[in-house]
């Protein structure tokens, strides 16, 4: 540790994202990316965008971006805030909604960004333990005050909650915000997005990187209250103006008018995700019911360790996270089915055989 540094860069614990690895032949589903990869459009939009105009400033508030994304959500422009990927409009959720003189509360295990953001704004947070089934309880939260983060479907359990739980949540606590992470909706969970206008406290966060193919393009996006955004927008703008470059709008844009595309990638994830939890099953893993692009599952007689290293050793990435209550799960992000050929060829050698 240097001298040189601050007494914030000595006390923040960074996130660690899943590794990015150079290794020939590898099989990747430990960061949840879509194997499918990005509308040809939006290709062909970026590259459309990379020409003379990247002297300029790109438009601050994205204007054309969060037109197409509010016709896209059937919400107002003004509704709409983008940032450099969500975790970007996360951190700004955390400074101008959730740090308030009550704790924000989130569930034990969810998104591990979320005391990070906390410890680096000096947010005090309270953690609420899931039930024993690994769900988040709606009553654990509407008795209380002051505000709160959930991901839904929750991460990385994979476990989603029914709209009219987040409705009963939001309703509780008009006072204070109530923020919706819904990086994994699209594959297979109900939207929020269609509450926020009978509830002035809904933030609802979501993201291209995951459905949408785009985590290299780093755009995410929250729809809320008009005042909200505001709030949002006040960080941002002492912060970065400029968070999206012109290729990410553009590209982004071009996304939502491939709607065709969308749905097509985004089935077959689905249809792979049932798949490869049907075959694991055969190797006689437990797996969450998941409405993700991912299943968390665990083996009654391998440790999530052992798992994860046997399977690493093989060029076969999964996240395995060491943290309490989850360290005996593997996260396997839904791949191809050449992906998943391999994993299952990888397993069989380690476990020998299907049971
Ligand atoms: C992946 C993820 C995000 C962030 O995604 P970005 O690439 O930054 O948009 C946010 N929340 C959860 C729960 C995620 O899994």
């Amino acid at each position: 540790m240097s001298t040189l540094w601050s007494q914030l860069a000595r006390d923040i614990s960074p996130y660690v994202p899943g590794e990015q690895p150079r290794i020939a032949n590898l099989v990747k589903l430990n960061t949840n990316e879509n194997p499918f990869g990005p509308s040809p459009k939006v290709t062909e939009a970026i590259l459309a965008a990379a020409g003379d105009m990247l002297r300029l400033y790109p438009d601050p508030q994205s204007t054309r971006l969060r037109e197409a994304l509010a016709s896209y959500h059937k919400v107002e422009p003004e509704q709409v805030f983008v940032g450099n990927g969500s975790d970007e409009v996360l951190a700004h959720a955390f400074a101008a909604l959730l740090k308030q003189s009550e704790p924000v509360r989130f569930p034990d295990v969810t998104y591990s960004f979320y005391p990070i953001y906390c410890r680096l704004l000096e947010i005090d947070h309270e953690v609420v333990p899931l039930d024993v089934e690994m769900r988040v309880r709606v009553d654990d939260y509407v008795g209380r005050t002051g505000p709160v983060i959930i991901a839904n479907p929750n991460a990385p359990t994979g476990i989603a909650l029914p709209r009219t739980e987040i409705e009963r949540l939001a309703g509780a606590r008009a006072e204070a915000a109530v923020v919706i992470d819904e990086a994994y909706v699209d594959f297979g969970a109900e939207s929020a997005v269609s509450l926020i206008q009978k509830f002035p406290n809904l933030l609802v966060v979501q993201t291209m990187s995951k459905s949408r193919a785009l985590a290299g393009l780093r755009v995410g996006y929250a729809i809320g209250d008009a005042g909200l955004v505001d709030a949002l927008t006040r960080v941002k703008d002492s912060f970065n103006s400029y968070p999206l470059g012109l290729p990410a709008q553009a590209g982004a844009i071009a996304s939502l008018n491939d709607e065709a595309y969308f749905l097509q990638t985004r089935s077959a994830v689905i249809r792979n995700r049932e798949d490869l939890t049907t075959e694991l099953v055969r190797f006689g893993f437990e797996i969450l019911p998941s409405s993700a692009n991912f299943v968390f599952a665990r083996h009654p007689r391998h440790s999530g360790r052992t798992l994860s290293a046997a399977l690493r050793e093989r060029a076969v990435l999964v996240r395995h996270f060491d943290a309490p209550r989850i360290s005996e799960f593997l996260r396997i992000s839904i791949g191809s089915v050449t992906d998943h050929i391999r994993l299952t060829e990888a397993l069989s050698e380690i476990l020998g055989g299907i049971e």
